[in-house]
């Protein structure tokens, strides 16, 4: 398998070429030049492979510079019953009411969906650095959930340190308490004076310093990244296996969405041949996605129109998977993607579908759908669950069941992907419900465990210095 960019750069990559890379060199996203398809005879026979020989099964069509034996192996290390809750199905689906069903992507280690790409992510890294002899600094800046599944991920993997910014006092105790009690030496929290924007806007100016990066080789683990992507894609045929009896059944996925990475994984499942009918887009007030799904018009909005919701993680002002849906919806056209995402969004800020058509192609063959979520009907959804089914849903996987359940009714299964463990987010479910989610054993007391952090101004030399003295 080859990968090009969405912008018109050709210059066809392999796999391991790209993995430790962010953006193609002309701003564009990296793509694989076509999709592996999957006819019946091997849905039937993935459909008896445990979570991680099917994670491997998949990849494999996706990574040939990597013996196949090896592959499986970081699978194997990557998905195990122990990191996940103690489940072996990983990712276990589990009936709501009628249709509905959940399928639970938040049981790794941080309690949220991020952990089933990056803990893959982080065995990828130390083989391929290993076999490099080469070393990575990453650096990020994290409001949550990104940060800690990161950290989770690349703690004690060889020839990797993280250097991970997060705004003083701003994230909740629990996970301040998650991030800053692991005592590992290749880890580095630094809690940094200032709000979100304020340490993104620190990791982006020490990235600019291009002398500086290459020195410390300094990387990222960010949502654009193709690997993890990939990695998402396996838990919808995992979804699928666990919904359906035989494979000519078809199901649809509802996705609580921000970047677009997530459904951006399904959509890449149904080009492959999965039997999806549906892949439906579930946002919260910022609904910058759901925009484009009604009227053909994507129009990313300033981060002072971005609100601050009660489903943090999915307070995005733009969509940065989404430019991997638009190549596929205008058959691949680079000069369309690279004119609307570069010159046309700089000018008007936005652009449009140019006729209804593209957009009808855009429900019709594609199978996109899409809704909002307020504050009052997600907490109206979490009361619901708790009461209707006995269960309790963070706020996040909250959206969705609400989007899910206004659409009109169909047939198929409608799996809600759960992105997060309510007990990451307690303060909204006490406000829901006026009693706070029951918290894993292994988690009780956290907030007491001694912690492991740095203090910083908002100072980009003082993070250079740090990084200076502390880097791999
Ligand atoms: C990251 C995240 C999302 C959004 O996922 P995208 O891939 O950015 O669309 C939704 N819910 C939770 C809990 C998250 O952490």
């Amino acid at each position: 398998m080859r990968y090009v960019s969405t912008r018109g750069d050709a210059t066809e990559r392999r796999f391991c070429d790209i993995l430790l890379e962010g953006l193609a060199p002309d701003g564009g996203l990296y793509m694989p030049v076509h999709y592996p398809q999957v006819d019946e005879a091997t849905l039937a026979r993935w459909r008896d492979l445990s979570y991680p020989e099917l994670a491997c099964a998949i990849l494999s069509r996706y990574i040939d510079d990597i013996a196949p034996e090896d592959l499986r192996q970081l699978c194997a290390r990557a998905y195990t019953a122990e990191r996940f809750g103690g489940d072996a199905r990983i990712a276990p689906l589990r009936p709501l009411q009628g249709r509905l069903h959940v399928l639970g992507l938040s049981n790794g280690p941080t309690l949220a969906f991020k952990d089933m790409a990056m803990q893959l992510l982080g065995q990828l890294f130390e083989y391929e650095l290993a076999r490099r002899g080469e070393r990575l600094n990453i650096l990020g800046a994290t409001s949550g959930d990104t940060g800690s599944a990161a950290e989770y991920a690349m703690r004690g993997k060889r020839g990797i340190q993280v250097f991970m910014i997060s705004p003083d006092g701003r994230m909740s105790p629990f996970q301040q308490a998650q991030m800053f009690s692991l005592q590992d030496p290749n880890i580095f929290n630094i809690a940094m004076q200032g709000v979100f924007d304020d340490c993104q806007d620190v990791v982006k100016a020490v990235s600019a310093d291009l002398p500086f990066k290459r020195r410390h080789a300094i990387g990222t683990v960010n949502s654009i990244n193709w690997a993890r992507l990939l990695a998402q894609v396996v838990y919808y045929f995992a979804g699928y296996f666990q919904a359906t009896q035989r494979n000519d059944e078809t199901v649809s996925f509802c996705v609580p969405s921000g970047n677009f990475g997530n459904v951006c994984a399904g959509h890449v499942a149904r080009m492959m041949g999965l039997p999806i009918k549906q892949l439906v887009v579930a946002t919260n007030e910022n609904n910058v996605l759901h925009e484009f799904f009604q009227t053909g018009v994507y129009r990313p909005r300033s981060s002072a129109e971005t609100q601050e919701t009660s489903s943090p993680s999915m307070d995005i002002s733009k969509a940065s998977n989404f430019e991997r849906f638009v190549f596929d919806l205008v058959q691949r056209d680079t000069q369309q993607v690279a004119t609307w995402f570069g010159p046309t969004l700089a000018r008007d800020g936005a652009f449009a579908l140019d006729t209804p058509e593209a957009l009808r192609r855009v429900h019709e063959v594609f199978g996109f759908v899409s809704g909002s979520s307020s504050h009052a009907q997600r907490l109206r959804t979490i009361a619901w669950v708790h009461q209707a089914c006995g269960q309790m849903i963070d706020p996040h996987t909250a959206d969705g069941v609400w989007v899910a359940q206004s659409l009109p009714d169909t047939p198929e299964p409608m799996i809600v992907l759960e992105t997060a463990l309510p007990i990451k987010f307690a303060a909204t479910l006490q406000e829901a419900l006026g009693q706070a989610p029951t918290r894993p054993a292994a988690l009780e007391g956290i907030e007491d465990r001694p912690k492991r952090v740095q203090r910083m101004a908002h100072d980009v030399q003082q993070v250079k210095a740090y990084i200076e003295a502390h880097a791999a």
